[in-house]
Order: structure tokens, then sequence, then C-alpha cells
């Protein structure tokens, strides 16, 4: 029986975080070893927000590099990069006529770039959430290992899937977002505003390549309170946050420590902090000194995106076969 295909990429806009590590990464690693996977660098997608490339190149080896510090296996998946894979524009232009501009400018993402720039609201950001369907069709992948910032886009993908196969006859499968959790991962910026991300909450964001004095700092410095004042009070969400992240890097009788410290409202947070910063930095670490490793080799990252990218086109021209044969552009 075939394995199911499993599609997720990451913009090289900057260092990853633990965002991206626990929304997207953590999932990929795992999956790696059940599913048919292709992960990819998605340098196209960066464009419409970065647009200027100067350390877009290194920027790339560094996505890559963080990928595999964190178990990716070059050997188990495809890891490519976006703009190695030309089928993917082909299928983009297709889809493109599927997509109307009323429910592409709706999108919360894109009204948030807007927002953000208003000076270069371009045709790609309006139009990103047709590429990223044409990342995920391209291979007829039906699992995408996200965060939950991505769900609507996911719902989009779906949509585009659905006027094809009923437009021009059957092709794509229905592509869902996925976790090995219950719900999609959402990191909160450590001020309480906003997830962390790469191009955003730099204060707020804890990135895999920061030092263990800067793991420390950010996480001092992070958003609490006086504490609850009443037994088993639901937690505000910038601490609901904190202890995520305990949960995500400390042992289980320490979080139930502080747990059972916020429930009888005897928490110091400042124990909590020191606690998390020592179990972070400890957990960092390792992936901040194996990502620089694998950086620095040119060699090695030059031929496992050229294995990535020739496993990459197999999938995708087949899939564009049965799309042009589909739209009868089989000339
Ligand atoms: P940018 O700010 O440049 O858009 P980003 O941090 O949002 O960067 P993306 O490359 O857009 O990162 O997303 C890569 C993956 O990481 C996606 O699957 C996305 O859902 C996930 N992700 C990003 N930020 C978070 C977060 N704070 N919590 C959980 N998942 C996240
Ligand atoms: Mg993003």
């Amino acid at each position: 029986m075939n394995k199911e295909v499993v599609l997720s990429g990451i913009r090289p806009t900057g260092f990853l975080h633990l965002g991206n590590y626990f929304g997207a990464m953590r999932n990929y690693v795992r999956m790696q070893e059940e599913y048919d996977c292709y992960f990819f660098v998605a340098d196209w997608h960066s464009l419409t927000t970065h647009p200027d490339t100067k350390e877009l190149k290194a920027s790339v080896s560094r996505v890559l590099a963080e990928n595999i510090a964190c178990g990716l296996d070059p050997e188990k998946v495809a890891l490519y990069i976006q703009s190695d894979v030309p089928e993917i524009a082909e299928l983009y232009l297709y889809l493109n006529t599927l997509a109307y501009k009323g429910e592409l400018e709706k999108v919360p993402t894109f009204k948030d770039k807007v927002r953000l720039s208003p000076d270069n609201v371009n045709a790609g950001l309006l139009t990103y959430p047709v590429l990223m369907a044409s990342d995920i069709l391209v291979h007829r992948a039906t699992k995408v290992p996200v965060g939950k910032d991505q769900e609507q886009h996911l719902e989009m993908a779906r949509n585009f899937a659905e006027r094809f196969n009923h437009r021009y006859g059957e092709v794509f499968p229905m592509p869902y977002a996925f976790s090995y959790g219950a719900t999609l991962a959402k990191v909160l910026s450590l001020d309480g505003n906003g997830k962390m991300s790469k191009s955003e909450n730099a204060m707020g964001t804890i990135y895999l390549n920061d030092p263990d004095e800067e793991i420390v700092k950010k996480i001092k410095k992070a958003k609490t309170d006086a504490g609850p004042t009443e037994p088993n009070s639901a937690k505000p969400d910038y601490i609901e946050n904190l202890f995520t992240l305990m949960r995500f890097v400390s042992k289980e009788d320490v979080v139930a420590k502080f747990e059972a410290d916020f429930n009888n409202c005897t928490i110091r947070y400042g124990d909590m902090k020191k606690q998390l910063a020592e179990d972070m930095a400890a957990f960092i670490a390792p992936i901040r000194t194996r990502a620089y490793e694998i950086q620095n080799d040119e060699s090695y990252l030059d031929r496992i995106t050229k294995a990535g990218a020739e496993k990459a086109r197999e999938s995708a021209s087949a899939t564009l076969k049965l799309v042009r044969k589909a739209m009868h552009m089989n000339h």
C-alpha cells in the first residue's frame, strides 16, 4: 500500500524559533518515520514580504541546517528548495484562475500584512494561499504539519482542490493540517502580543540560535502578573504559554509542581522562569551547535538539496501530467 504523502515548508525569513519547532519541525521528525515526506524551504514565499534578497542564500542554508539539526533526515525525506521545482509555479498559474480576488482579500494573514506594510501590497502577497495550495497539491499531499496560524490557508487549499476536481476531474485528494498533539500549536510571543515569529516580535521570540544568556534574559522578561488570587483559576494566555513551553522542555514532576503552586495560589513566577530558562537553554544548546556545523558544510547542503529537488520533481511532474490531462492541455 502507498504511504500517505506529507508536505510542509518554512520561509527563509530569519532564524527559526520555538514556534517553528513545536508547531512544525517536531512533527516533521516523527512523521518521517511513517509517511512519504516532502519538506521544503519556501524561498518564493519569502519574496512577498522580504524583497531584499542579499541575505536569502545564507538564510536558506540556515533553515536547512536548523531542520537537520532538529532531527530531519534528508535520507528519509525529500528536503528541497521551492525554487528548484518549477512544476509548483505551473500549478500556481492554473490554480490562480480558480481563486477569487474577494476570498483572497478576506484572508486574515493578508489583512495583517497590509496593515504592517501598506507600501508593499503586491499581488504575490494576495495570492500567497494559492502558492501554498500549489506546494501541497503538487505532491497530492493529504497531511500538512503546520502551526495554528496556517489552519485557514489549509481550508483554502481544500477549496481550490475541490474546485479543480469539480471543473476538470478528480486529481487532488483533500489536504488537512496535522499535529500529533490534540490541537495545532500556537506558541505566543513572550510579551503576550501575537505569536513568536521569524520576522516580528524579536524580543518575545526565542530563536534556536539564541545563546544561553539571551534565552535567560528573554524568559526573565516574559510577561507575568501578580499571580492568581482564587484557587484553581483559569490561566491568562501569557501564563498558559509559559506552562506550554515548560511542558515541552521540563520534566513532568517539575511542571506538576508549578501547576500545583498555581492552583493553590503560591506560585512564584520568578522561580518558574528561572527553571524554564535553565531547561530551555539545555534543550536549545545542542541544536544551535549542530546547526552551525551543518550550515558551514556547503557541499553537503548542495548534495542533499539536489537529491531533494530530484525526488520532489519526480512527484511534482507526475501530478502535473494528471493536471494537464484533466485540463486537456496534454497536446
Ligand atoms: P514569518 O514571520 O517570516 O512569517 P514564521 O515564524 O511565521 O515566519 P513560517 O515560515 O511562516 O514562520 O512558518 C513555518 C511553520 O512554523 C508553519 O508551519 C507555521 O505554522 C509554524 N509556526 C510559525 N510560528 C509559529 C508559532 N508561533 N507557533 C506555532 N507554530 C508556528
Ligand atoms: Mg509566517
